[in-house]
């Protein structure tokens, strides 16, 4: 069942969007060759606290750490560690927070240093699919209108749109439904309507879709351990159109 939330319940997400945007923010920031990905958690933890928010990742099935930190090749869940970014490197960076009992996600790829024109352009075209796709989150629209947006973007673009893992609903739970593909056939799928919120996240490969899990049972790679980007917001839908939550 997809919930539907009041203007009230989404005020409250929007404040916890904000927080999840500013934390995000702050982040990229500290994105510098030689910082360790636990640095970056930690600061995570740190902003997140301040605003009086809850890491909603930490524990979330066990996931040991408040942010996702995922280099390169990786895809999502990767766990922050003491590996040091190196200039050429890209993160992605995922942020979940609970405040007043609503959720906020939020992810972007950042490019560390000097990265090569093939991961700037991932990194662009990832943020691109996911402006395409809140466009389409309109009343009257099909979900998978959505989903459309950024596997046509993505493919024009001669990168591909990773099918295991997908965008979500999400209020008082962090993944509620509906499933948000980043594939799909336009026309398709439940009706949108004033008050779904969706976490919108196009993850997006430079060679292919595939992708498999490493042996510590969380990080996420591309099979063929090309490059890989992800971009999300947490996203309103309103009788007037999107509100993206988690600006930043
Ligand atoms: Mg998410």
């Amino acid at each position: 069942m997809i919930v539907l939330k009041s203007s009230q319940e989404i005020e409250l997400m929007r404040q916890a969007g904000r927080i999840a945007g500013e934390v995000l923010h702050e982040l990229s920031l500290a994105v510098k060759p030689g910082i360790t990905t636990a640095s970056l958690d930690n600061l995570a933890l740190r902003c997140i606290r301040k605003n009086n928010a809850e890491p909603a990742f930490l524990g979330y099935n066990g996931f040991p750490a408040c942010i996702c930190t995922s280099i390169n090749e990786e895809v999502v869940h990767g766990i922050p560690g003491l590996r040091r970014l190196k200039s050429g490197d890209i993160i992605s960076i995922d942020v979940g927070v609970l405040y007043k009992g609503y959720y906020g996600d939020a992810a972007a790829t950042f490019p560390v240093g000097k990265v090569s024109p093939l991961a700037a352009q991932l990194i662009e075209v990832t943020r691109e699919s996911l402006n395409q796709a809140v466009n389409k989150a309109v009343p009257g629209n099909r979900l998978y209108d959505i989903s459309n947006a950024v596997q046509s973007y993505v493919e024009s673009k001669g990168f591909s749109v990773v099918r295991n893992y997908v965008g979500h609903g999400i209020g008082s739970n962090l993944h509620e439904e509906p499933q948000v593909p980043n594939f799909g056939l336009p026309g398709k799928g439940p009706l949108l309507e004033p008050g779904m919120v969706l976490a919108i996240e196009p993850m997006v490969n430079t060679g292919t879709w595939e992708v498999e899990t490493l042996d510590d049972q969380w990080t996420v790679v591309t099979r063929d351990r090309r490059l890989s980007a992800h971009f999300e917001h947490s996203v309103a839908i309103l009788q007037d159109g999107p509100e993206i939550l988690t600006s930043f």
